[in-house]
């Protein structure tokens, strides 16, 4: 199963389970940008924003990257502020395009017990949409691809998807398929789509 994630585009927020209580955490990827002068590394180093890192690339090339975290700041970049010349914060959001599952390196904010911290992604063991069927595990990115993936195994006819996650619903494995399977794979997705409702809920009431 974790191949799948090296061959397919990932979205740039995921939801996990939360490494603490085990509810659902909102996982967003950091986004890495160059330090364009060696100047510049003192204010990304000392930032409470970013944090610094030196990395070496394949060619053994050496250079200075800021990383910065929107999961550990409101989920946005609107928290950066003060950069030196030729910077933007924009510099920092994620592209609109998926992402390629190569980086693991990410944060999460959890919607039940507020937890939030610095966490590298293992995917897809830290799925929080993932049921278990006969010895397989089926997993879905966030909410919303579960829900396509409710659809897409309730079908009866699986015509070709055009939502984004139809590569995904591609790669679902017939176990998962079977006639013989559908009724408890649906109730196990359903199950997962209704505590994860009734988990936002109590959150909000809490406030
Ligand atoms: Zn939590």
């Amino acid at each position: 199963m974790s191949s799948l994630y090296n061959l397919s585009p990932i979205p740039h927020i995921l939801d996990i389970r939360c490494p603490k209580c085990g509810g659902d955490a909102r996982f967003e990827f950091g986004e890495v940008v160059k330090i364009k002068r060696r100047a510049d590394v003192p204010f990304f180093r000392d930032s409470h924003l970013f944090e610094y890192r030196q990395v070496t690339d394949s060619c053994g090339h050496r250079w200075h990257a800021a990383i910065y975290y929107a999961a550990l700041h409101g989920g946005s970049t609107n928290a950066i502020r003060g950069l030196p010349e030729g910077y933007q914060p924009s510099d920092w959001d994620h592209s609109e395009y998926l992402r390629w599952g190569h980086t693991v390196i990410g944060a999460y904010a959890c919607h039940s017990c507020h937890d939030v911290r610095r966490h590298d992604l293992s995917w897809p063991t830290d799925a929080f949409f993932q049921i278990d069927y006969r010895g397989e595990t089926l997993w879905a990115f966030h909410r919303e691809s579960a829900i396509a993936l409710q659809n897409y195994i309730a079908a009866s006819h699986r015509d070709a998807d055009t939502s984004p996650w139809s590569r995904m619903l591609m790669h679902v494995p017939t176990h998962f398929l079977a006639a013989s399977a559908r009724d408890a794979v649906l109730t196990r997705l359903e199950r997962l789509l209704g505590s994860e409702r009734s988990s936002r809920k109590s959150t909000i009431a809490k406030r």
